[in-house]
């Protein structure tokens, strides 16, 4: 395949996405239409081009804008990690959502310093996905990509 340039600029990102608001309507209309396992595979493709392409400890725009969820065992994993009580680390680290959730009490998140995550080894299910455009069904996900569409440069090079 032809390289292809890849925009990592978060600002120029952020622009396009506002642009491009009703293209990516039209465009996730589009996918709708496709064979749900044709598109994985389509993504899967892409992403395995791009992703090595993309450095994401320069990036971490995820670990600074979104909600972090955890659940119970992963923060007893951190809490371990960092050398803590679990009563400690919710303390410091965690709130309670409208619904009952745990999520990290800070966005940016509290684990980053210089772009990385300091709890790396023990970090949350949700941070290790995120993108998750490894992950099947994509179809049913896109809206939830879209989201995220001008906050990663990974779906935003992806898509
Ligand atoms: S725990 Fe680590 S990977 Fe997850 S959001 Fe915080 S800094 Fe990012
Ligand atoms: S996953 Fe996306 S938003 Fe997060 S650091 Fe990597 S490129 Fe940036």
């Amino acid at each position: 395949m032809q390289h292809q340039f890849i925009e990592t600029n978060l600002e120029e990102i952020a622009i396009k996405s506002i642009a491009r608001a009703q293209e990516n309507i039209d465009f996730v209309e589009h996918l709708q239409q496709l064979n749900i396992d044709e598109l994985d595979d389509t993504v899967y493709e892409l992403d395995s081009l791009i992703s090595p392409q993309i450095d994401c400890t320069l990036c971490g725009n995820c670990c600074k804008t979104l909600m972090i969820n955890v659940e119970a065992p992963e923060a007893d994993i951190a809490a371990r990690h960092l050398g803590i009580s679990r009563v400690v680390f919710d303390e410091a680290y965690i709130e309670k959502s409208m619904g009952g959730k745990m999520l990290v009490n800070k966005i940016p998140c509290h684990f980053l310093q210089d772009n990385k995550c300091t709890i790396y080894l023990s970090r949350f299910a949700g941070c290790k996905e995120f993108p998750a455009l490894h992950l099947p069904r994509i179809k049913n996900r896109l809206f939830t990509i879209f989201m995220h569409y001008g906050r990663c440069p990974i779906i935003y090079n992806v898509m």
